[in-house]
């Protein structure tokens, strides 16, 4: 049996370039084009690449994007302040604040403040709420891409047994929320696996899809599958490598070699679900603009 490389840079691709047709009609008909505001606090080097890469995205597809950025000792008040700016502009439809924010400001308070129907990252209780009950809503942008990956590849969860490893607010729960939802391209039987998992084994070995998003470099082996799985990889984790000009590499929470002949389908790091993270924001910001959620 040949193992399926489930590469997310063509899926995320597909996407960018309907999203580029769809904001020309977007701006032909009403005069609409998309805004995403984008806060960056201090200067994390992997916040940076990452709001960087939202606003060149922002520029391929033809959304407006503005970025602001402040420095790590900006007070909570401040960055208060430029969300309720943004909240009450007409011109930005989606707000996003880069994470993880400096240590003295509250993110829940911060992600709390922004308007629900700006909320195109999915992390605001209202969103959630909504996720949980089937309702229309911003979804996290991970979990819903990894769903559009299986969509392209035909992958439908239906009827399967999917186990999640990790439970955190922007990966774990709301892959769980989705999953289990009696709609296509859902409607599993989901478990959800965590640090007081004990045996993850015994779950894992029973599970047709594997989603591993705990952030602990290639911790899922051969030996945690059963023949012929599904392993979507979420982990993007930094080791060293002396063999790299820059001293190291990305690898998964999956040990790709070490899994690749037992399971017959499987995401690469870096390459898989990576890159269907900005292209589900950039959809959340055209359905935004498009008023089709709020
Ligand atoms: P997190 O640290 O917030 O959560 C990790 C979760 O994994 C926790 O809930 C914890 O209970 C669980 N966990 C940790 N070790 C475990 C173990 N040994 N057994 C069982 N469960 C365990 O992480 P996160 O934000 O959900 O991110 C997870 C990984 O996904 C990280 O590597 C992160 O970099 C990556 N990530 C990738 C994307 C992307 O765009 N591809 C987006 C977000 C996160």
């Amino acid at each position: 049996m040949e193992t399926k490389i489930l590469d997310g840079k063509i899926v995320a691709q597909k996407i960018k370039d309907e999203l580029k047709v769809k904001t020309h009609q977007l701006k032909e008909a009403k005069g609409i084009i998309p805004g995403l505001a984008l806060l960056l606090v201090g200067n994390n080097p992997a916040s940076m690449v990452y709001v960087n890469g939202k606003a060149k995205a922002c520029e391929e597809i033809g959304f407006n994007s503005i970025m602001k950025e402040m420095p790590e000792s900006v007070t909570e008040q401040e960055v208060l302040d430029i969300i309720e700016k943004w909240n009450n502009d007409d011109s930005i439809n989606g707000i996003l604040v880069q994470l993880p924010l400096p240590k003295h400001i509250s993110e829940n308070k911060v992600l709390l403040s922004i308007k629900p129907s700006k909320d195109v990252d999915g992390f605001h209780p209202e969103n959630v709420g909504r996720l949980v009950a089937g309702l229309p809503g911003f979804v996290s942008c991970t979990p819903a891409g990894i769903i559009e990956i299986m969509k392209h590849y035909d992958i439908n969860p239906s009827g399967k047994n999917v186990v999640v490893i990790g439970r955190s607010n922007i990966v774990g729960k709301p892959m769980l929320n989705l999953l289990y939802q009696k709609r296509e391209f859902s409607n599993a039987t989901v478990t959800i696996c965590h640090t007081g998992t004990k045996n993850l084994h015994y779950y894992t070995q029973n599970a047709d899809i594997v989603i591993a998003a705990m952030g602990f470099p290639q911790f899922l082996k051969a030996e945690h599958l059963k023949e012929g799985a599904i392993v979507i990889d979420v982990g993007i984790n930094r080791i060293e490598d002396s063999t790299k000009k820059s001293g190291y590499r990305l690898v998964g929470d999956v040990d790709y070699q070490g899994v690749f002949q037992k399971c017959s389908a499987i995401t690469p790091v870096p390459g898989g679900v990576g890159p269907l993270t900005i292209a589900m924001l950039m959809s959340n910001t055209y359905l935004s603009a498009n008023g089709d959620i709020y």
